[in-house]
Formats: C-alpha cells, sequence, structure tokens
C-alpha cells in the first residue's frame, strides 16, 4: 500500500502539469479551459527511493463560476478522506479570496499534511510573491515551476519526510 498523495486547488492553477511532471506523463490533460481534467487521474512517481501514488483532483469543473468552488471543495473533500498528504497548488499571479480562505481551513481541519505549493513562481519577483501567500495558514509553503521544473525537489523532500 503506497502513501497516497493528493493535488488539490482551483482550475488552472497547474494541477495537471504538476501530475504530468512528477508521474512523468502526459494523462492529465494541460490546458486553459476550464473543465479539461477528467475525475481523479491517479499516477506513481518515486523519490527518495520511496513509491507514492499521486492523484490529480481536476475533476469536472462546471461552467458556472459560481459552481467551482463547489466542485474544488468536493474533490478536497475526497482527497482528504483518502489521502496521506495534501498539495494545495495555487497559481502565484491569483488574488486571494474568501474561497481559498476557506479551502485552506478544511484541509488543516482535516488533520493531515498539508503543503501550499505556489506555481508559476519563475523569477526572482514570482519566488518573492509567493511569500504572500504566508497568510493563507499553511506553514509549508513552496514555490514552484510546475512548467519548468523548479522548486520541485524541496516540495517532494517536505512531502516524503511527513508521510
Ligand atoms: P489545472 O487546471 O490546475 O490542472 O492546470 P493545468 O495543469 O491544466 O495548467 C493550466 C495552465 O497553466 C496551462 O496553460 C499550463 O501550461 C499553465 N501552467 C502550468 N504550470 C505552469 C507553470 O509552472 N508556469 C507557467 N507559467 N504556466 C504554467
Ligand atoms: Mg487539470
Amino acid at each position: 500500500n503506497l502513501p497516497l498523495v493528493a493535488i488539490v486547488g482551483r482550475p488552472n492553477v497547474g494541477k495537471s502539469t504538476l501530475f504530468n511532471r512528477l508521474t512523468k506523463s502526459r494523462r492529465s490533460i494541460v490546458g486553459d479551459e476550464p473543465g479539461i481534467t477528467r475525475d481523479r487521474i491517479y499516477g506513481e512517481y518515486e523519490w527518495g527511493g520511496r513509491r507514492f501514488r499521486l492523484v490529480d483532483t481536476g475533476g469536472i469543473v462546471p461552467d458556472d463560476p459560481e459552481l467551482i468552488p463547489t466542485e474544488i471543495f468536493n474533490q478536497a473533500r475526497v482527497a482528504l478522506q483518502d489521502a496521506d498528504a495534501l498539495i494545495l497548488v495555487v497559481d502565484v499571479r491569483t488574488e486571494l479570496a474568501s474561497p481559498d480562505y476557506d479551502l485552506v481551513r478544511m484541509l488543516l481541519r482535516g488533520g493531515k499534511p498539508v503543503f501550499l505549493a505556489v506555481n508559476k513562481a519563475e523569477g526572482e519577483a514570482m519566488a518573492a510573491a509567493a511569500e504572500n501567500f504566508r497568510q493563507l495558514g499553511i506553514r509549508e509553503v513552496y514555490p514552484v515551476s510546475a512548467e519548468h521544473g523548479v522548486g520541485i525537489g524541496e516540495l517532494l523532500d517536505a512531502v516524503a519526510e511527513a508521510i
């Protein structure tokens, strides 16, 4: 039974890009259109001589923006039940809104290790901007670029240490 790591977060933040990079696959569809990811895609990755199972909880996100938070919450709730650790992905360029704080509160209440991956953090300024995301209340904050493979090792080290 391999430890299970779940990737959660809003549409378009780069969850599937991260999933594909870790699993060295192209199984999860990457795109700019919300709703492009199919429901819960599973893969595996190896880190530090151990294997992990990984789930991309993209979900079928409805076109109606009002419904998006509901679906993200449902996906996160399932992930909390199943996973041993959660990676919440946010886009460094996105303004935080109250649903983000609600989601974090719910994740932290689950009592499982939660890691914040501040994605698209390319370049010095972006890495600094990632610091702003500390206000979400997650202690483990990792600026990453899923697309360019930056910061991923630090994130995976922390995840592996926690589970
Ligand atoms: P998801 O909806 O959260 O699964 O997001 P996707 O993985 O489909 O990515 C959404 C968009 O963000 C795509 O156009 C990706 O190419 C882009 N993207 C993903 N990761 C990065 C990154 O690290 N840097 C930049 N600049 N773009 C990224
Ligand atoms: Mg996706």
